[in-house]
């Protein structure tokens, strides 16, 4: 099967190479501001948007008699950010239809002015692009050095093909995102049906009796998130000391935000290669947050997150993701004989049957009681 999807890894750059590509993010913020400017200006005037093609023809005029230094980094690092700056109007628009009705409840989201307050940014290349076993080869940037060795395929092997890479500074470090296309072999896959209930204790309990536990550094870690957070607003605005708070927030932060997605994908990974059918629930994740029952991990992330990572990779390793209608009561029904237990709150955390007398973990049986839906629902 041949699929589109992302490589993270980080960079090691050199000092050089720093300079070049703080230039290039740079210049991708300086044209994404420019752009939204314009847009807005044009939009006033006529009521109607510039495309990323139309503000890429004008910035180009404009370049040799406005901005010169735009020449001194790859002519990518522009023209993807007015592409950026049109998918953010793409998405605010179409938010803004499905606030009209009823189906979003959330911010727009229109674009805003990127800041250098916020980090240096990121930049998106294309062309050619060459993945080594220890480096990348970048337009402009020539070949650059990568952290871990042998994760990135090498191109050439197994029809793969470089679409971008991405490149983006995050708390002092720098990581490139490859999308690629590739050749995925799908494995035949004969494994039992699974029902997984994601947690309010655990993280996810199968039922097949498997409890997947909350990672617990990630309170700890937290806790700490919430200390250096008062560090920072006790320091006078504006001083170094502040700053150098908040660099240490941002790095602890970025560790928090590393170990979710750390053990969503392991988690996600897991079950897609060892099940062959996963019965999920098809959660109101909006209902679920507010009320703080769900396992902080997937909380983090959203479910929203957790299912779109599970239904690629069921895809990729030959398993197949079905969704249970979130109006079926899987906590409340026994699931040997399908009594209905009205009273059940959330602090119970053990389901009792008044008529056939099971006495079970709740989650194990919403686990089961998913497994069983499998067959009578439909698949993502
Ligand atoms: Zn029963």
């Amino acid at each position: 099967m041949q699929v589109v999807r992302g490589y993270r890894t980080e960079l090691a750059l050199n000092h050089t190479q720093i300079t070049a590509c703080t230039q290039h993010a740079g210049t991708a913020r300086y044209a994404y501001n420019w752009g939204l400017r314009r847009s807005q200006e044009v939009y006033q005037q006529t009521g109607k948007r510039p495309s990323a093609m139309d503000l890429h023809r004008e910035l180009n005029a404009l370049k040799e008699t406005d901005f010169p230094w735009m020449y001194a980094v790859s002519k990518c690092a522009p023209q993807e950010a007015l592409r950026n700056l049109e998918t953010g109007y793409t998405n605010a628009l179409r938010r803004a239809k499905e606030k009209k009705a009823g189906q979003w409840h959330g911010p727009l989201g229109f674009p805003v002015p990127k800041t250098r307050k916020k980090g240096l940014g990121s930049f998106r290349l294309t062309g050619s692009i060459r993945v080594f076993s220890d480096a990348i080869q970048l337009p402009r940037l020539g070949r650059v050095r990568l952290k871990e060795r042998g994760y990135l395929p090498p191109t050439g092997t197994g029809g793969m093909r470089v679409l971008s890479a991405t490149v983006r500074e995050r708390a002092g470090r720098w990581f490139v995102a490859l999308q690629v296309e590739q050749e995925q072999p799908v494995p035949e896959n004969t494994v039992p049906v699974v029902g997984v209930d994601l947690g309010v204790k655990a993280l996810a309990t199968l039922s097949d009796g498997t409890v997947i536990a909350n990672p617990k550094p990630l309170k700890r870690r937290l806790k700490k998130v919430k200390r250096l957070h008062r560090a920072v607003t006790r320091k006078q605005k504006g001083s170094q000391n502040r700053k150098k708070a908040a660099r240490k927030l941002g790095k602890q932060y970025r560790r928090v935000a590393n170990q979710r997605a750390n053990t969503l994908h392991q988690v996600t990974t897991r079950l897609a290669k060892t099940k062959a059918v996963i019965v999920i629930e098809d959660l109101h994740v909006a209902g679920m947050l507010r009320n703080h029952h769900l396992a902080q991990a997937i909380a983090d992330v959203g479910f929203a997150e957790f299912r779109r990572q599970l239904t690629y990779k069921a895809a990729w390793y030959g398993s197949r993701v079905v969704v249970v209608s979130r109006w079926e009561p899987t906590s409340k029904r026994c699931s040997r004989c399908g009594w209905l237990n009205d009273a059940l709150t959330l602090a119970d955390r053990v389901f009792q049957c008044d008529s056939c007398c099971l006495t079970l973990d709740r989650d194990l049986n919403a686990a089961l009681n998913l497994e069983r839906l499998a067959a009578s629902s439909a698949d993502t």
